[in-house]
């Protein structure tokens, strides 16, 4: 122990754990010190939530902290997000629509057991000369121009410390976020709860369906993160490397109000209504239960993020947190540290950083009030099956091509590509904004239409080339000039495929002509708006070939070109 460090993370969770060895890697002889308010090490399987990964996060704990071996040694590999609509009766689980890869997928991701895995990071970053503190409880934190100071009670005691930098990763304690009052509202409200039960539960086992089980070699289901989903809520099963297994209920309180699944057995009195095989299935394993927890209203935004003047800055959810669904919170986690810490080490290594600070700010929270919208309303759509098919391969098609892209190369800390891609109305990221937008409004606009109840299908993203090659990209390493002219054109594809959705649902809801002319920054499906007119595009300018992919995830009888 020493009095003063370079920097004070208060909260050893994922976010201040992963912040610490990320700050070590990149400068091993940094001083960090890591408050943790728990006593002891984690639990195994019972411990948090936050057990599904996908790309950027994934790729940011196996390629950033160096963590693959770890990753496939201790935690398992996953196959990919999974969903199963609601068919007629949803108690035969091969009766109802499913999406999900079926292959093996080309960029790994995986399902992390949070105890096993905090413990891991802890012990990491020890090694790596971060000095780690159990049962410390952070209690106030004085912002100095001359150097912070930090006290927090150990078995009752105060200590005080000092530091150049605090890093605020207290989760939900918000510790800074409370002290500097920098509260910001959301206007997204959904609550969850979840369990842990003991065991390894396989939804392949939910069906005698024989056919249905072959669509998928054995096992690959099981490594899935899987969603059953309907009007206002979905439902999680997750398998854990601890061999146990990880169920959660999320609910729009407007369709499902808290009080009616917010103990455990309300969740089974729930899900014998909602989700009527899952209650067979999970309720017998009553005896294997390990915990059960709720959380009402998840979602939080915040105001501040970095400040260099007065040195500290926020990371995970002690920042902002929008919602589980695609299971974000690590990516978020990924680009929260690689900004924080980059800004870190730059002003140790006596950079002016406060310009970097604020566009590192600015688009941090731009990315989150652009993917607001991704959630916002939608829990209400999720009894549409054709509607959240499409939704769905929009949100994953968005999200890799261009965050997950720009991740995997190193732009977010690439200060002259983050003016490009944000700085004017008509750069790229701007753009970005308003295309996901134009799509979500889309989506609620087009539901009161949406009323066919689908069966008995299988449908794999990766049976779209435009979805396949922006996954398979995400490995490659562009030059930035390179980098811009490939998210540019992705852009392009993206606007394609926004334009081709458009024309199936016009034609279907309004009758329009099928090679309608689109912009498709100004998609709405009211009638009189500027894209309804009749136009009958130049088919030059209509990909055929992207219009044939989203074609594979139409479910409704297609109208023929006139
Ligand atoms: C329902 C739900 C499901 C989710 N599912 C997923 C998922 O599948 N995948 C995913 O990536 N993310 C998921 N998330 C998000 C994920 O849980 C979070 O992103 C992640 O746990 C946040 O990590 P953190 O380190 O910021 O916070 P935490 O993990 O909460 O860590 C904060 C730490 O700070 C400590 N602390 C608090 N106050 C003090 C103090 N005063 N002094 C010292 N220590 C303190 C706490 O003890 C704790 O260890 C989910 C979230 C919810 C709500």
């Amino acid at each position: 122990m020493q009095n003063k460090y370079d920097v004070i993370i208060l909260g050893g969770g994922l976010a201040g754990l992963t912040l610490s060895i990320q700050l070590k890697r990149t400068n091993p002889g940094i001083t960090i010190l890591v408050l943790e308010r728990r006593e002891s090490d984690a639990s195994t399987a019972a411990h948090k939530v936050g057990e599904s990964t996908v790309e950027l996060g994934s790729h940011y704990l196996r390629e950033v902290l160096d963590l693959k071996e770890y990753l496939e040694e201790f935690e398992l590999p996953k196959h990919g997000l999974r969903f199963f609509f609601p068919s007629e009766t949803k108690d035969e689980i091969s009766s109802r629509v499913e999406l999900g890869p079926r292959e093996r997928l080309p960029t790994p991701s995986h399902q992390l057991d949070r105890g096993t895995l905090e413990n891991f990071l802890a012990k990491k970053t020890q090694e790596l000369g971060t000095h780690f503190l159990l049962g410390s409880t952070v209690k106030n934190v004085d912002i100095l121009p001359e150097g912070h100071v930090v006290t927090y009670h150990k078995d009752g005691q105060p200590v005080t410390l000092n530091c150049r930098w605090v890093a605020d990763a207290t989760g939900r304690g918000s510790f800074m976020k409370r002290k500097l009052d920098f509260h910001k509202p959301m206007e997204h409200h959904v609550n969850a709860v979840w369990w842990r039960l003991k065991g390894v539960i396989d939804v392949d086992d939910w069906s005698e369906n024989t056919e249905w089980r072959s669509y998928l070699k054995p096992g690959l289901r099981l490594l899935s993160t899987v969603h059953f989903m309907d009007k206002g809520y979905w439902l999680w099963v997750i398998p854990l490397g601890s061999k146990n297994t990880s169920i959660g209920i999320v609910a729009d309180p407007a369709v499902h109000p808290f009080d009616t699944f917010n103990k455990y057995e309300k969740a089974l009195e729930w899900l014998k209504t909602n989700e009527p095989r899952g209650y067979k299935m999970l309720e017998p394993q009553t005896e294997n239960l390990l915990d059960f927890k709720i959380l009402k209203h998840y979602a939080h935004h915040t105001g501040r993020l970095y400040c260099a003047e007065e040195r500290w800055g926020v990371t995970g959810e002690a920042g902002a947190f929008l919602d589980p669904l695609y299971s974000p919170g690590t990516d978020f986690i990924a680009m929260n540290n690689s900004w924080l810490s980059d800004l870190i080490i730059r002003d140790l290594r006596g950079e002016e950083i406060s310009g970097r600070a604020d566009v590192y700010e600015q688009s941090h929270l731009r990315l989150v009030d652009n993917w607001i919208p991704v959630y916002q309303n939608k829990y209400l759509l999720m009894g549409k099956t054709q509607i959240m098919v499409v939704k769905i391969f929009w949100d994953w098609a968005t999200y890799w091509s261009v965050p997950t892209l720009l991740f995997t190369n190193r732009a977010f800390t690439n200060l002259a590509l983050l003016k490009e891609l944000f700085s004017s109305a008509k750069s790229l990221g701007r753009k970005f904004g308003e295309l996901n937008k134009s799509m979500q409004n889309l989506f609620l606009d087009w539901a009161p239409y949406d009323t066919e109840i689908f069966s008995e299908r299988y449908i794999d993203p990766y049976d779209l080339q435009y979805m396949r090659d922006f996954q398979i990209d995400l490995d490659t390493k562009y030059e930035p000039a390179e980098l811009l002219e490939k998210v540019a054109s992705n852009m392009k594809i993206l606007e394609q495929v926004a334009a081709a959705i458009f024309r199936l649902v016009s034609a279907h809801v309004k009758g329009t002509p099928v090679n309608l002319q689109v912009d498709p920054y100004k998609i709405c499906l009211n009638a009189g708006s500027p894209v309804m007119e009749p136009v009958i595009e130049d088919a030059e300018n209509i990909d055929a070939s992207i219009s044939r992919e989203v074609d594979k995830m139409w479910f409704y009888t297609k109208k023929e070109f006139a």
